[in-house]
């Protein structure tokens, strides 16, 4: 379609990107067109729309530059989930393993009630690892997850299947598949 067409001509490939044999995509080209900026940002809001969620929780980094007008533009309050030792408040936190060594995300707990159907947004799907831990995190805070949204997934590192069980029925949508 046209906006899928838009979107996936302003992500550019970066080679051996932040390591050697890594293909980079790099969105920093559709943020800086304000055409497409707006059209992801149409698109990821009639996601938050469609799953009914009440908050739209965004990963950092990129998914803070996604998530924030997503949350505007479907009238909804928008919780950052970061990386360790960021946020002022008390925090719960999620510890989960990268390639090597390991991560952890916190968000602050007076952020989420369980009444909150959340939306998670970020900006690449690769392996799922951050997505999960953002789920598993969600849940302890006493939050349902409503969805997950990403801009782009990359089939070939299976982060769709890592998910199933984490998302449990709650939808995955990407705009783009590569
Ligand atoms: P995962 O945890 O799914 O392996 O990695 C996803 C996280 O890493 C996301 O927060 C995403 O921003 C970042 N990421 C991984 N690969 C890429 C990529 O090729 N492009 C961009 N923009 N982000 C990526």
């Amino acid at each position: 379609t046209d906006i899928t067409s838009l979107l996936l001509s302003r992500i550019r490939d970066v080679a051996d990107y932040p390591e050697p044999g890594v293909m980079f995509k790099d969105i920093t080209p559709l943020l800086a067109d304000p055409a497409a900026f707006s059209a992801l940002t149409d698109a990821l809001a009639a996601v938050a729309a469609s799953t009914g969620a009440t908050k739209v929780v965004g990963l950092e980094a990129r998914g803070f530059i996604l998530g924030a007008p997503v949350a505007i533009r479907a009238g909804l309050g928008f919780i950052p989930v970061r990386k360790a030792g960021k946020l002022p408040g008390a925090t719960l936190s999620q510890a989960y393993d990268l390639e090597y060594g390991s991560a952890e995300i916190e968000v602050h707990a007076e952020d989420l009630s369980a009444d909150d159907r959340i939306l998670i947004v970020d900006d690449v799907l690769a392996t799922g690892g951050t997505a999960e831990a953002s789920i598993e995190l969600i849940r302890r805070a006493g939050a349902e997850v409503a969805g997950l949204a990403v801009l782009m997934e990359l089939g070939f590192l299976g982060g769709r299947a890592r998910l199933e069980p984490a998302l449990a029925g709650a939808p995955l949508e990407s705009l783009l598949k590569v």
